[in-house]
């Protein structure tokens, strides 16, 4: 089973991706945790990438595609696709990688979230250092801690309301036309992300069977 999780930025495809991955035992590869990744290694190439994930713009085509190609190939599991394809080119070059595999994509699920829920989820995100949960906080309320292993909670650059909106804005230019290209494939469904993680991944479930 090879899933690639669609939807705008703070829809929830990390937190589905995990629920997936631990259900049916599949490799989840999150485009953006990779990036974050070679951020952090302190490479070149990680400053390069750095300067355009914190304005919230995509990186170019050719990087995240090579980049990912040597990754899915290091794996004989099933994968969950976290944050890729993100523009139709990416999705034609998935396509062309996989059939090169001898592998397809079995169902691509886009999680809907309406648009006046996007800004407050993303600005409200706060991830646990120690232990990756992705939690959401009340801003009036100070939080530093991570309830479930009492790690240090830290924001994204990119999770301001600036950047969310800019976010939003080339999600609507270069990502809803990947929505098209798998609309006509019949391996295209729609779950209701404006729900709990639970119920979602309960829908997510029924839309594989
Ligand atoms: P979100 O889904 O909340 O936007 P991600 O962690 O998936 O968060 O992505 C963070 C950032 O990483 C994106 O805003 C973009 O700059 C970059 N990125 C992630 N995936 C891709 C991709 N497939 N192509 C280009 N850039 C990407």
């Amino acid at each position: 089973m090879n899933i690639v999780l669609m939807g705008c930025p703070g829809a929830g495809k990390g937190t589905q991706s995990v629920k997936l991955q631990q259900e049916f035992n599949l490799h989840h590869i999150s485009t953006g945790d990779v990036l974050r990744a070679e951020i952090a290694s302190g490479s070149v190439l990680g400053k390069q990438i750095a300067a355009i994930i914190d304005k919230g713009n995509l990186v170019p085509d050719e990087m995240i595609i090579s980049m990912l190609e040597n990754i899915i190939k290091s794996t004989t599991k099933g994968i969950v696709f976290d944050g890729f394809p993100r523009t139709v080119k990416q999705a034609e070059a998935l396509d062309a990688m996989m059939r090169r595999l001898d592998r397809s994509i079995t169902q691509v699920v886009m999680i809907d979230l309406p648009e006046k829920e996007v800004v407050t989820r993303i600005c409200s995100r706060r991830q646990c250092k120690q232990c990756g949960e992705i939690l959401h906080v009340d801003l009036s309320v100070p939080l530093s801690k991570c309830p479930a292993c009492g790690g240090e909670l830290y924001a994204r650059p990119d999770d301001t309301p600036e950047r969310a909106r800019h976010r939003l804005d080339v999600y609507h230019q270069d990502t809803l036309p990947v929505k098209k290209y798998y609309q006509t494939g019949g391996k295209y469904v729609e779950v209701n992300g404006n729900q709990t993680p639970e119920k979602v991944f309960e829908d997510i479930q029924k839309s594989l069977k």
